[in-house]
């Protein structure tokens, strides 16, 4: 039996060294197909960064020509404020956070940041200027110290401490044997959904963007976790703009504006209180939403 299982055991390392050899490669292709989809005008000129303000001009996209995804998108986030937009599932939402990071180039209309079209500006000084803190984060196989410093690589150790205090996983990262030093990732220490979560928020604050963009957890955070977390977001968003691509209407309420996106089109827009007063798809949504939330986290009846 010893013998047979140690050979086992070494198959199942190698299985899992190939598994995550794969997954890293596969990850590459995607970055790579994205980045190779647009390349810089010659002698793009850096983006001259002012207060941040975003503006999507009857932004038309498909990602194949017999499919539309966006069409005639119109909005603009001023220096500053939140807009956020919902819809169903497969509505387009991501797809913007994508167009303003250029991963993709606009099909027809323009986008533009402080009055200059992405399009005009490096590739580099575009993404230097928007924080995106994603749906899940991908850990690197290293430290813990390089998983933050990674929103800004020429940090110094004080600034990525600060940093970690301020997202609020300073204190777990010192309890951790190896402190800063402790490897996460695939090979290393697994961290939890609310910890990588901050683990993204202070490479964010690190990078300190004039624009953020939230893809929001669709579930993977606890309601208290997600509270806190809900919490920090609001805290880095303050003094940016702010896209934020909203799976759950809960956490938008405060949002300057709201978008309601069906099929790529914008179907309706205002605050929260405006959509819901127009009784229309927003309101929907609203309702539903609120009717599962009370669902799941009522308890089950019981003999009192
Ligand atoms: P949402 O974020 O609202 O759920 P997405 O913006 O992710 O929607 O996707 C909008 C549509 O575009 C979906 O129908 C999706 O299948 C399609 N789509 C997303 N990414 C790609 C891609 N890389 N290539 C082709 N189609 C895509």
């Amino acid at each position: 039996l010893i013998q047979l299982s140690i050979p086992l055991n070494y198959l199942g390392m190698v299985y899992r060294e190939v598994k995550q050899a794969l997954t890293n490669i596969e990850r590459m292709f995607v970055l790579l197909a994205e980045v190779r989809e647009v390349e810089d005008a010659p002698g793009a000129p850096a983006l001259a960064v002012g207060g941040g303000e975003v503006r999507f001009e009857h932004v038309d996209f498909h990602y194949s020509p017999d499919r539309p995804i966006l069409a005639d998108v119109d909005f603009r986030i001023p220096a500053g404020q939140t807009l956020a937009v919902v819809g169903t599932t497969g509505a387009g939402k991501s797809t913007l956070a994508r167009l303003l990071f250029r991963f993709y180039d606009v099909s027809g209309g323009r986008i533009t940041i402080d009055g200059q079209d992405i399009r005009a500006v490096s590739q580099q000084s575009l993404r230097a200027a928007i924080g995106i803190v994603p749906q899940d984060t991908v850990l690197f196989n290293d430290s813990i110290y390089y998983n933050i410093a990674y929103g800004r690589p020429d940090a110094t150790r004080e600034e990525v401490v600060a940093a970690a205090k301020a997202a609020h996983i300073h204190g777990f990262i010192e309890s951790l044997p190896q402190g800063y030093d402790t490897g996460v990732g695939e090979r290393g220490l697994k961290l939890s959904g609310g910890e990588k979560q901050r683990v993204a928020i202070a490479r964010t604050l690190l990078k300190n963007p004039a624009i953020l963009v939230f893809d929001e957890a669709t579930s993977a955070l606890d309601t208290r976790t997600e509270k806190i977390i809900q919490g920090e977001l609001d805290g880095i968003a303050r003094g940016r703009t702010t896209l934020v691509i909203a799976h759950r209407l809960s956490t938008i309420v405060d949002a300057d504006q709201i978008l309601v996106l069906e099929h790529g089109r914008v179907v309706e827009r205002g605050s929260h209180d405006e959509l819901l007063a127009l009784g229309g798809r927003y309101a929907q949504l609203w309702t539903m939403q609120q009717r599962e939330r009370s669902r799941s986290t009522e308890p089950a009846a019981e003999p009192v």
